[in-house]
């Protein structure tokens, strides 16, 4: 038996920049002009989203994401909203599409710009920490189905597959 796998290593999941992004999440201030919205519960964990965008064009021009909940759910959702300005949709799916795949614990595309995504790696070690890590995803997804019509917080988005 390999030693590593019984003894999981918490340092792991918790670097440096994650802890960083929790402490301090980006895109906090709220918008004046709304395009799309959504909300995202996790029942798991307790975790609580709302995040709105502004569009121009076919390119995202601003975000707001208001996150409460476990430092991994909070991490996740600024490092993506952080990223978001300035993608378009076709990017964002891209985007979203690698996150799944190295939650799933396969790497990232090497050509795919992934910001502070990647100290998240460590979550795909933990599957419940998953549900976390992919909550805002869930969210933005579904914010860009709704548009504007975005359900409030009687209709939200779970991690539950
Ligand atoms: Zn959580």
């Amino acid at each position: 038996m390999d030693e590593k796998d019984k003894n999981i290593d918490l340092g792991d999941l918790y670097r440096d920049v994650v802890l960083d992004h929790y402490r301090e999440p980006r895109k906090r201030t709220p918008l004046k002009v709304i395009d799309m919205k959504g909300e995202g519960y996790n029942p798991v964990c307790g975790d609580e989203i709302s995040m709105q965008l502004k569009m121009d064009g076919d390119k995202v021009d601003d975000v707001h994401v208001d996150c409460k909940g476990c430092a991994i759910s909070v991490a996740s959702a600024s490092m993506l909203a952080e990223l978001l300005p300035g993608m378009t949709e076709d990017q964002i799916e891209k985007l979203t599409t690698a996150f799944r795949s190295m939650m799933q614990g396969k790497p990232a595309p090497e050509d795919l710009e992934m910001g502070d995504l990647d100290a998240l790696e460590g979550v795909s070690k933990f599957p419940v920490r998953v549900k976390c890590a992919l909550l805002a995803w869930y969210t933005l997804l579904e914010a860009m189905k709704n548009g504007k019509n975005g359900d409030g917080p009687s209709d939200p988005v779970t991690t539950e597959e």
